[in-house]
C-alpha cells in the first residue's frame, strides 16, 4: 500500500496529539500520527487515581531506569514515560500546573524570545475551560476541561489550617497570580 501524507508525526503523546489535531483541522491537509504503544483503552488509564498502576505496567511504560546513582548506593531509579496512545498524559497524575512566572521570564531573558510569562499566558487561557470560570488568568472556551477537585472534607481543612499556622500562604488559584503556597478548594473556592 503506497500512501503519502503532508505530515508524519512520530509519537501520539501530549505534543503529538495536539499537533495532529491542529494540523488535521484543515481538511486539505493529510496527517499520519504514529504511536509505538498500544491503545489507551484500560481501566488503569481511565481511572485517574490508578496512574501508579499504569506506570508499573510494562504494557504502558517504556521502562526507563536512571544511571546508578552515586549517592543512593548505586540504585537505579525508575523514570516513567508513557508508551501508549496519549503518551505520558495517559499515565500522568493529571495535576494542572502551568509553572512559575519567574521561570518563563528567566527563559525569555536568557535567549528565548516569545516564551515570557506574558507571551504564554494567552495560550494557557486559550487551551482551557476552567470549572471556576474564565478570568484574566484562566480560560473559559478551550478544548482542555480543567476541574478543581471537590475537597471539602474535615481532614482537608485541617491540613490547610496547619499550613496556614506554619506561616504558608493560602490562595484560591494555583494557576493564578501566586503559585507558592497552599490552595483552597471546595464550593466557595473552585
Ligand atoms: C508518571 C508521570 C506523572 C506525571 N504527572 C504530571 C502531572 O500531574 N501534571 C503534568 O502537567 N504533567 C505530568 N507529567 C508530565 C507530562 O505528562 C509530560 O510532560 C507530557 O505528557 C510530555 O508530553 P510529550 O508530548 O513531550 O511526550 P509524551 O506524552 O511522553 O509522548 C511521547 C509519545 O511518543 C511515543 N514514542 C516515542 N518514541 C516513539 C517512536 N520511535 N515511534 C512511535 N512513537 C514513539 C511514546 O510512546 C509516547 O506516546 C507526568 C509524567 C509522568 C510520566
Amino acid at each position: 500500500m503506497n500512501q503519502s501524507f503532508d505530515y508524519i508525526i512520530v509519537g501520539a503523546g501530549s505534543a503529538g496529539c495536539v499537533l495532529a489535531n491542529r494540523l488535521s483541522a484543515d481538511p486539505d491537509i493529510s496527517v499520519l500520527l504514529v504511536e509505538a504503544g498500544p491503545s489507551d483503552n484500560s481501566l488503569f488509564i481511565r481511572m485517574p487515581a490508578a496512574f501508579t498502576y499504569a506506570i508499573s505496567r510494562s504494557r504502558f511504560d517504556w521502562g526507563y531506569r536512571s544511571e546508578p546513582e552515586e549517592y543512593a548506593n548505586a540504585k537505579r531509579f525508575p523514570i516513567p514515560r508513557g508508551r501508549v496512545l496519549g503518551g505520558s498524559s495517559s499515565v500522568n497524575a493529571m495535576s494542572f500546573v502551568r509553572g512559575q512566572r519567574q521561570d518563563f521570564d528567566g527563559w525569555a531573558q536568557n535567549g528565548l524570545p516569545g516564551w515570557s510569562w506574558d507571551d504564554c499566558l494567552p495560550y494557557f487561557r486559550k487551551m482551557e475551560t476552567f470549572s471556576g470560570g474564565a478570568d484574566s488568568w484562566r480560560g473559559g472556551e478551550g478544548p482542555l476541561h480543567v476541574r478543581a477537585p471537590e475537597a471539602s472534607g474535615p481532614l482537608y481543612q485541617a491540613f490547610l489550617q496547619a499550613a496556614e499556622q506554619a506561616g504558608h500562604a493560602l490562595h484560591d488559584n494555583t494557576n493564578g497570580a501566586q503559585q507558592e503556597g497552599f490552595q483552597r478548594h471546595g464550593p466557595d473556592h473552585p
